[in-house]
């Protein structure tokens, strides 16, 4: 008994408790949380340890709808201790729902004053006992049904001995009426030779009829007995047969009592051997023993003499024709057989043949690609590296004729590369069956007399026969001298140009139209404000560009991205250095480079930094300007006087005076003409230039030109072509100048006494008028420029005609500004066309 005066703590009561072998759990509140499972408990709920601290509810949820929660809850509340057996719970055993059998028990520990502050489970798994328990109980119930039912046979038994009985006299009734019909069978019996046999099987009691002894030999008065008499007097060669038929007749599930047997018997007494055909039908007990055994034979001596005759007579023939057939099949497996070995022998041949000519073939198909491969090959043999195969490739790198090297150990024939590392590399391959690859690799090759230095590509790789063994090396050779140094010289060139482009102070630009990335050099990323690192994409590198100049470069870069340019892109703008805030007057010219389906592939080009220029062009401008402005006074005073001079040599009648003074007008007029054009160029620029539209007919316009021209132009045939009414709304005064400038330039390019055609027609719902030559012409290179400010073809045949480069330029300003477009088609030599068109005005 325990000492009640140790006191054990909880701690070690649970520790106690998870020592114990019997299922124990304990739960420390109302809601059945789990505050204690020993191992014993884990395994039968099916869990593990992560159980304890949570509500059995959580740790089990399968057992919510088994009645085991209600009943603790209960045991919680009354305090009433609840023991149960032989009580099924499903659990979740190794993830599958499992039913066992618990004996278990729930009970409420109390406080003194009775309140429950834990229950305690214990349980134990019986399933065992319970599946035991319930097989006793079915097999008690099988013996009692069984009990019943033997019974109830035992009355079914007493009810057929009574009906055996009462059948029994019924036959005895009927074997006096059959008696006679028996004999009769007797009779019938006897006329066919049939035997009879009666044997009690239970005693041991045989019965033979007298023709049944007969067959067996036996004098008709001896008693017979089963084995002296039917055992001994079958012959021995169908003894075991004929036994073996007795048994299976006895066996009724195997015959159902049915004897048909064919045997010899030899005579007890007379030895003479008879066939007989036995035929009979033992009768069984209820428990199938066999009882009796009745049956009759018959002589089949005859019958199986007569057969067994034939047989040998059959087998007889059969013998000796098989004896033939035989023979004749091993002659005719022989002849197969040699037949066989022909083809055998036939085969080998051809596959012989055919293993020649392929061989041949590969050694002819090797030395076909070998000497035919632009790349030099060679097979060296044997650990000498005798050169078996040399292409004309190899020969040619190595400097060599065939006649050199042919059949020679590869160290002999190229002595010169004595001393550098390829015997040893070729050592090597032979000796360790490892290729060796050796990339751009100098090397001394001989070189007419002398040696010259390559850079090679070489492969060296090991030659097997067909047992794996090393027996050769082939080497791959490819002379790359030249790519390398065209590598090198172009890397040198890039390098050349680059630092001429930084030398120059040029940007240099790559953009790629899919990335939309712009790559640059230093310079350019610095005008565009950019760190070495970063990468420029078109949208910053637009919105580095100058407001008024953005969309302008946009249009550009959009223009030559596009076949139909040409891919030349050529415009001026003005960066804004987002760092330093300075501003970078910029021309850029590239060109796009587009594939084969004319798509664009990149955009390469220059920036030259034009910000001096065009200061210096400004000054220019500026200056021309006030000079021209300055020099309009006093030409205007001089055209004055000239006047003055003019009309006093009139009254004078001076006519050297008068001559004189005319051409100090045409003079002053050119001047004129000059000045005016320098001061719109001017105007132009800064802005000041103004279109005064008005709508008018052009055809008129073309008239008035015509009687000008006419007027004036004496040294070349001017031809106006008619020109029906065309409404344009444009500034009717510089519309008129532009026409005027075309026309003076045809005389001024084109010989004296050649024609100048003037047209104006409706094109396109445009005005398109244009001036026609038989003048100098114009090179293809120069007309794009011909309408840029100050340009003017440079040639022999412009030497002594003067000019500015203005007029052109002013002529495209004044058509840009109307919405129209400007032109020329020239053959050099032959004569140009300057056109220009307007927009019509709907009527
Ligand atoms: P300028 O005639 O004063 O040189 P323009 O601007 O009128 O200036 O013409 C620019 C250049 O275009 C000329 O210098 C000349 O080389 C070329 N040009 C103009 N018209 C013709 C023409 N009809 N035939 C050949 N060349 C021409």
């Amino acid at each position: 008994m325990l000492d009640p005066t140790i006191t054990i703590s909880d701690e070690l009561l649970l520790q106690v408790l998870a020592q114990s072998k019997d299922a124990t759990a304990i739960y420390d509140s109302e809601n059945l949380n789990i505050r204690f499972a020993n191992d014993a408990m884990l395994s039968l709920w099916g869990k593990n340890r992560s159980v304890v601290g949570k509500t059995i509810e959580e740790a089990i949820p399968e057992i919510k709808d088994q009645s085991f929660i209600g009943l603790l809850k209960n045991v919680w509340h009354t305090g009433k201790t609840y023991t149960a057996i032989d009580t099924p719970a499903s659990l979740i055993i190794n993830g599958l729902l499992t039913t066992s059998y618990f004996d278990f028990e729930y009970r409420a520990i109390t406080d003194a004053s009775g309140n429950t502050y834990c229950l305690l489970h214990t349980a134990a798994d019986v399933t065992q006992r319970f599946k035991d328990q319930e097989e006793i109980t079915e097999r008690s119930a099988k013996e009692q049904q069984l009990i019943e039912e033997l019974a109830a046979g035992n009355e079914e038994l007493t009810a057929l001995n009574e009906e055996y009985l009462s059948t029994n006299e019924e036959l005895s009734i009927i074997s006096a009426e059959n008696r006679k019909a028996l004999e009769q069978l007797a009779m019938a019996k006897q006329a066919a030779g049939i035997g009879v046999f009666d044997l009690d099987v239970v005693n041991d009691c045989l019965v033979w009829d007298e023709r049944c002894k007969q067959l067996f030999g036996v004098s008709a008065q001896k008693e017979v007995t089963y084995t002296s008499d039917f055992v001994e007097g079958l012959h021995p060669d169908d003894r075991e047969l004929t036994l073996k038929a007795v048994a299976n007749a006895y066996n009724k599930a195997l015959t159902a009592g049915r004897y048909n047997v064919k045997y010899r018997t030899v005579g007890t007494d007379d030895k003479q051997i008879r066939w007989v055909h036995a035929v009979g039908q033992v009768h069984f007990n209820e428990q199938d023993k066999p009882q009796r055994f009745i049956g009759t034979v018959m002589d089949i001596t005859t019958e199986v003499d007569a057969r067994l005759k034939l047989e040998q007579s059959e087998s007889q023939l059969q013998d000796a024709n098989e004896e033939l057939f035989a023979i004749n099949e091993e002659q005719s497996s022989i002849n197969e057989e040699l037949r066989a070995t022909n083809e055998e022998l036939a085969d080998t041949q051809t596959e012989l043949l055919l293993a020649n000519i392929k061989l041949l073939e590969s050694q002819t198909r090797l030395r076909d690609v070998l000497e035919q491969a632009p790349i030099g090959m060679c097979v060296l043999r044997g650990p000498e590296h005798v050169i078996e195969i040399a292409n004309n490739a190899i020969l040619n790198i190595w400097g060599r004729t065939r006649a050199e090297v042919m059949d020679k150990p590869h160290r002999n024939a190229r002595p010169e590369l004595e001393g550098q590392p390829v015997f040893d590399w070729i050592d090597n391959v032979y000796r360790t069956g490892k290729r060796q690859v050796n990339q751009e690799f100098k090397v001394m090759l001989r070189n007419g007399d002398g040696l010259r230095e390559a850079i090679v590509n070489s492969i060296y790789e090991p030659l097997r026969d067909s047992e794996g063994n090393i027996n050769g090396v082939l080497i791959v050779l490819e002379d790359i001298t030249a790519a390398v140094k065209e590598r090198r010289e172009a890397a040198h060139i890039q390098e050349m140009f680059n630092l001429a482009i930084e030398a120059g102070e040029l940007g240099a630009f790559y953009y790629d139209p899919t990335s939309n990335l712009f790559k640059g050099n230093e310079t350019l990323k610095r005008w565009f404000g950019l760190g070495k690192d970063e990468y420029l994409d078109l949208q910053l590198a637009i919105e580095v560009i100058a407001d008024e100049d953005r969309s302008r470069v946009a249009e550009a870069i959009t223009f030559a991205l596009d076949t139909a340019s040409g891919g030349n892109y050529d415009v001026e703008y003005t960066i804004l250095n987002p760092q330093t805030n300075t501003t970078r007057i910029v021309k850029a010219k590239g060109k796009t480079q587009f594939d084969t389906y004319g798509l664009a592939m990149s955009l390469n080009g220059m920036l030259l930094d034009i910000t001096e220029r065009k200061k210096d062009e400004q000054r220019k401008n500026d200056f021309i300007a006030m000079v021209s402005h300055e020099l309009k006074t006093p030409l205007t005073s001089i055209k004055g006087f000239t006047q003055m001079l003019q009309s006093k040599a009139v009254k004078r009648e001076d006519d050297f005076s008068l001559k004189a003074l005319d051409k100090t007008n045409i003079q002053i007029n050119k001047m004129t003409t000059l000045i005016n054009g320098f001061l719109n160029v001017s105007r132009l620029e800064s802005g000041k230039i103004h279109i005064n539209s008005q709508v008018f007919d052009m055809a008129e316009l073309v008239k008035e030109t015509e009687e000008e021209s006419t007027a004036i132009i004496s040294s070349h045939n001017v031809v106006f072509a008619p020109v029906v009414k065309t409404m344009v709304n444009a500034d009717r005064d510089k519309i008129g100048q532009v026409i005027n400038n075309f026309i003076s330039n045809a005389v001024k390019y084109s010989p004296g006494g050649s024609t100048i055609y003037i047209t104006c027609v409706i094109s396109n719902g445009m005005a398109l008028i244009s001036v026609k030559d038989e003048g100098m012409g114009i090179a293809a290179k120069d007309i794009d420029r011909l309408f840029e400010r100050y340009y003017r073809v440079e040639s022999k045949s412009m030497g002594t005609i003067s000019g500015f480069g203005i007029g052109l330029y002013l002529c495209s300003e004044i058509i840009q500004r109307h919405n129209g477009n400007i032109g020329v088609e020239s053959v050099l030599g032959e004569g140009s066309t300057f056109w220009f068109t307007l927009p019509v005005c709907p009527a």
